[in-house]
């Protein structure tokens, strides 16, 4: 008979399982500028009433670099970044299961 999988295995399996979802994530962060456009008759020009101008802010290469994101495409992008931030986080949960199983092991040698 198998051995059944203690809770730390289960909720591993969970996490990993949990991935897959994950696979459309971006890098970065999606960030939300405001600017004037320079037009002297547009609404911006009081200074106030600016323009958004949408932004995913990545590293390419070590360098920080800034794309812009058609407002159409701006929740698809926040939601994109933010599974990244949740990929990192199943990442963390699973390293930190896998070190107690790890140290547990090694003891019981
Ligand atoms: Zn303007």
């Amino acid at each position: 008979m198998k051995k059944p999988p203690g809770p730390d295995r289960e909720r591993r399996g969970r996490l990993v399982r949990s991935l897959g979802a994950l696979r459309e994530m971006l890098p970065g962060s999606f960030v939300e500028r405001k600017r004037s456009c320079g037009h002297p008759n547009c609404r911006c020009a009081d200074g106030k009433s600016l323009h958004s101008q949408f932004q995913i802010s990545v590293l390419v290469d070590g360098k920080p670099k800034a794309f812009n994101v058609p407002a159409e495409l701006r929740e698809q992008v926040r939601e994109k970044t933010a599974m990244r931030r949740r990929f990192d986080d199943a990442a963390a949960a699973i390293c930190s299961i896998n070190l107690k199983r790890f140290l547990a092991q090694k003891d019981n040698r």
